[in-house]
């Protein structure tokens, strides 16, 4: 709206009213009409001054006023904003950064702890950023234990924005598919749910502030969510509001990356934010059965169970890192449970591996694999030591396949087999010649003779 414009008229009333103790006395109204018939009397010069200060009054007031972007904000509040944006961005990749390297420095990098948390929600305000929660889960992490401990609850709000039922249904029936207010699962009392999560932030955390981890996309969810929990609750928990601080899940996967690379001392020019973030949200582990809780496992909505999610953000980091610092998976804990892990880390007693790399690369060569497979097998029998030299140890499906005992019975499978599960010395040798089950020779090597090969060169020679 176009600033309101001055009269010199009413510069008129407000000298007088000024300069007149009469006037003084007087409201604005009263003055006004007092005045009223004063300036019909005053002639057009005498009338000049008031009208070119009314004038200069304008000029004066739109340069002081705010100018405004198409949307009616102000400018400089919309600047104001995207600083204190860019500003708390900056400011959350120096943490994530001093963070990795406080604990890199203090060699403690493997045992620091992360927490991953994750909320699934029924509706989004339409003018707003509040989100109604539905679901929450949060895990523990480091690199050396995996997965430490999972905090996991259904919400039930009570209610869900008024005029967004459908909304809420059709969110929920593409995603988590829960249950919608009233007939939402889990905790109703938003205070004491709001009291436990802290509790349970604060127990992981200690005395440290308590920062959480999430992707990008969620982290506005996140931090609405944790609002909407602690409005509901009393001032202590307000105060623990500006305790719990959100951040990104995938810039710390990009800083910690390298600096394991850099303590493996291995090159990491070709890690960046693109590199890591594609291998974030290829989402590698998304079918994983039995890592939901029991409501989306039955309902077979694993994926978008925010525990899954959060289990699933540990084994895409124990997946990428573990192996460059050399540390022993376990399953349920690096990798999804009932899983073999894909390398095993072996002792470097003198023995040759100690050469070799300290992480056989899912994508390195079949041939290199089966190799280190061997001697691995040879060298440590039982793996469960620890070193900086690993091996690949490759899966043995051959064996399921149509009951053979022996590789050499259908080669072209027992060829792929490792040679150590083998079958023992004592015929072993014997079987291996017939290699590709070809009809036994009728005579043994050393019965030939020259005059089995009827080379027409060679016996017209003999002959002369
Ligand atoms: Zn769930």
């Amino acid at each position: 709206m176009a600033p309101k414009k001055h009269s010199g008229f009413m510069m008129f009333v407000n000298e007088w009213r000024q300069n007149n103790s009469q006037g003084r006395n007087m409201t604005l109204a009263q003055a006004v009409t007092h005045c009223g018939d004063m300036w019909k009397n005053l002639t057009m010069q005498q009338r000049g001054p008031y009208n070119s200060s009314a004038k200069d009054a304008d000029v004066q007031a739109r340069a002081t006023k705010e100018r405004l972007n198409c949307c009616g904000q102000a400018i400089s509040d919309v600047d104001k904003a995207q600083r204190e944006m860019t500003d708390s961005v900056l400011q959350m990749k120096r943490t994530i950064e001093r963070m990795v390297m406080d604990a890199k420095k203090s060699h403690d990098l493997e045992n620091t702890k992360f927490v991953f948390c994750a909320f699934n929600y029924f509706t989004k305000a339409l003018k707003s950023d509040v989100y109604m929660p539905a679901e929450f889960a949060a895990c523990e992490y480091s690199l050396k234990e995996g997965i430490m401990s999972v905090y996991s609850t259904l919400i039930d709000p009570g209610h869900i924005i008024f005029g967004q039922a459908s909304d809420a249904q059709q969110h929920a029936s593409t995603t988590h598919g829960l249950p919608l207010p009233p007939k939402a699962l889990g905790e109703k009392n938003m205070e004491k749910l709001y009291s436990q999560i802290v509790a349970y932030l604060t127990k992981c955390h200690g005395n440290k502030p308590l920062i959480v981890f999430t992707p990008t996309e969620n982290m506005a969810v996140v931090k609405s969510c944790m609002r909407f929990l602690a409005c509901e609750s009393d001032k202590d928990a307000l105060d623990g509001l500006n305790k719990i601080i959100v951040y990104d899940i995938q810039y710390l996967f990009l800083v910690l990356k390298k600096e394991v690379l850099s303590i493996a001392g291995l090159p990491d020019d070709k890690i960046n934010i693109y590199v890591t973030d594609t291998i974030f949200l290829r989402d590698f582990f998304e079918f994983t059965p039995e890592i939901a809780c029991q409501f989306h496992e039955v309902n077979d909505r694993a994926k978008y169970c925010t525990q899954s999610m959060v289990k699933r953000w540990c084994f895409i980091f124990s997946d990428y890192m573990c192996g460059d610092l050399a540390i022993t998976v376990k399953p349920g804990k690096h990798i999804p449970p009932k899983t073999r892990p894909n390398y095993k880390v072996i002792p470097a007693d003198g023995s040759s591996l100690s050469r070799e790399s300290s992480f056989d690369s899912f994508y390195s060569l079949p041939g290199s694999r089966s190799t280190q497979g061997d001697k691995n097998r040879n060298a440590s029998p039982t793996g469960s030591q620890r070193s900086t030299a690993s091996a690949y140890v490759p899966t043995d499906h051959t064996v399921f396949a149509s009951g053979l005992n022996e590789g050499t019975e259908f080669p072209s499978l027992g060829d792929r087999r490792p040679k150590g599960r083998r079958a023992p010395a004592g015929g072993a040798g014997q079987r291996e010649l017939g290699a590709w089950n070809l009809p036994a020779p009728s005579r043994t090597l050393n019965e030939f003779s020259d005059d089995d090969f009827s080379v027409v060169g060679a016996g017209n020679r003999n002959r002369h």
